[in-house]
């Protein structure tokens, strides 16, 4: 049986990172991919004519030595392997309370002026948000989550949900609460239920190093990362499902089973280490009953996070040509009369569509040096989702109702951007259903567990399991999204090294 170091259960960002910076420095390092490439939710591919971004709007810049993914990806390798092109701002906010169009620089001085400027009976409250954001995203970019996690102690409301600290803040201004915070899909949807913490990092970081695509799209960072493991002598495997992982308990050799994907071709190789870059229910469902019943029960307390669709376009015309004036705009429906409301969106699509249409965060693509192939000009329009929306229907009834729902989103872009809908020649909609069929991610969760209210039992996230041997390297070892995933991911090889040092 061949023997590795390190096996790694799944090829998104998580796992391809920790497997980079593992085989960097001497690790045998397999990687096992169920999908036909590399990337898990960091992935691009043409679909027919369309080029299909599968998650990337923005993440924060990297080269800037403070964003939370520098130092990994630096370790990694791939740090120069991708060029990462300025969005120009972190988002235009449209419509809900906010108004007239508000763009938020992605640059605290230029954000606090424009906010100020917008919004100058908030300034206090603005000075205090911009404040708190830049000192937490400061420590998690140099100490990560540990050092943000210890200025606990100087915040009295550290426990506070965003709801209440933005109720503290800014009192009943829903306009100004939607221009600090109308982007909740990158996070969470429900700010009464959502810590105030995770969001005040993640919306930090993009102010602290700027908001950032990269060029060509997401699959060229994964596929980057996959050389990266080989080129330092690592494997990774496409179209090979782990089927079962037994682990040996301290010291021991944990044993990983995969099977090609029709079931046939079973192999069975030796681990050192197991890591999980799949979910801990799937890492769950390949155990046996008493350690699958160990890793389940230290989860317990954790809800996944949202899901999200995504609807790619590819238009006959530049979207600027129909209004769109931004790279990234957050179009909020009439009906969102408050920035607690976006939690009412994730259940829309249960039903036939009406008069309701959800929040969305829209990327043109067209509006940067995208590295996007055009014609098709291709716009990318997200919103939150949930598996169940989608129970209960056959094939044929999935397809059909997903077409409805194409067809009505359609139409109320095209009551915010006239004459887009007719100019639409291609599309491809991905629904929270894809997301978990596509990923194998429990009820479509994108960014790991959801970043609640933190308590006593369900302590946060780290790489480190409750089964020796077996770690985390994905979003549900840190904050979800490229930054949180990549973070956790260098933590995960970093206790690795530490755990079981080489002589
Ligand atoms: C529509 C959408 C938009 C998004 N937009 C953004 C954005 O703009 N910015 C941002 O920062 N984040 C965004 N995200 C979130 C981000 O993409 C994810 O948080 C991140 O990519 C998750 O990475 P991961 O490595 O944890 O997991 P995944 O990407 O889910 O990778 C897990 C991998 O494990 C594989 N796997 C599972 N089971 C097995 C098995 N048994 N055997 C072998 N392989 C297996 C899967 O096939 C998959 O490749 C978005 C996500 C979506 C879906």
């Amino acid at each position: 049986m061949t023997r590795f170091d390190a096996v790694v259960i799944g090829a998104g960002l998580g796992g391809l990172t920790a497997g980079a910076i593992l085989a960097r420095e001497g690790r045998k390092v397999l990687v096992i991919e169920r999908g036909n490439s590399v990337g898990g939710a960091a992935s691009s591919y043409k679909a027919g004519e369309l080029f299909v971004e599968g998650s990337l709007h923005v993440t924060g810049n990297p080269q800037h030595r403070r964003d939370p993914k520098h130092r990994a990806l630096s370790r990694a390798g791939v740090l120069d392997a991708v060029q990462w092109i300025p969005a120009g701002a972190l988002y235009e906010m449209r419509g809900g309370p906010v108004g007239a169009p508000f763009t938020l620089p992605d640059e605290f001085a230029a954000a606090r002026d424009a906010l100020n400027r917008r919004f100058p009976q908030a300034s206090a409250g603005i000075a205090r948000w911009l404040g708190d954001l830049e000192r937490l995203a400061g420590a998690l970019g140099t100490g990560g989550l540990d050092a943000v996690l210890a200025l606990a102690p100087e915040y009295p409301d550290w426990h506070a949900s965003l709801d209440d600290r933005l109720q503290a803040l800014f009192g009943d201004d829903e306009a100004v609460k939607c221009a600090v915070a109308g982007n909740l899909s990158y996070v969470h949807d429900d700010i009464a239920a959502l810590w105030w913490v995770p969001f005040a990092m993640v919306q930090g970081s993009f102010l602290l190093s700027g908001a950032r695509f990269i060029q060509g799209g997401s699959q060229r960072l994964s596929s980057a990362l996959a050389r990266a493991v080989r080129k330092a002598g690592g494997e990774v495997l496409l179209r090979r499902v782990v089927s079962g992982v037994v682990m040996a308990g301290h010291g021991g050799s944990h044993q990983v089973t995969h099977v090609a994907r029709d079931g046939g071709d079973p192999q069975t190789v030796e681990a050192a280490t197991v890591i999980g870059n799949a979910a801990p229910a799937t890492l769950a469902s390949l155990l046996p009953a008493d350690q699958a019943k160990l890793l389940s029960d230290s989860y317990a307390a954790r809800a996944p996070s949202l899901s999200l669709f995504a609807l790619t376009l590819g238009l006959s015309r530049p979207p600027r040509e129909f209004g769109v004036s931004s790279y990234a705009t957050q179009l909020l429906p009439d009906w969102m009369t408050t920035l607690a409301s976006y939690a009412e969106a994730k259940t829309l699509m249960a039903d036939e569509p009406g008069a309701r249409m959800p929040p969305l965060a829209i990327a043109d693509y067209t509006a940067i040096d995208s590295g996007v192939p055009s014609p098709p000009y291709v716009l990318s329009v997200v919103g939150p989702d949930r598996v169940s929306n989608w129970d209960g229907l056959d094939q044929d009834a999935y397809r059909a109702k997903r077409e409805r729902w194409q067809q009505a989103l359609l139409a109320h872009l095209d009551r915010s951007y006239p004459g887009l809908a007719g100019a639409v020649t291609a599309a491809a909609f991905n629904t929270a259903y894809s997301v978990q069929q596509y990923l194998g991610a429990p009820q479509g969760a994108v960014y790991g567990f959801a970043p609640l209210l933190p308590s006593s039992d369900a302590p946060y996230r780290a790489p480190r399991t409750t089964l020796p041997g077996l770690y985390l390297a994905s979003a549900y070892a840190g904050i979800g999204g490229y930054s949180g995933v990549v973070q956790a991911a260098e933590g995960c090889a970093e206790l690795i090294l530490q755990d079981q040092p080489q002589g």
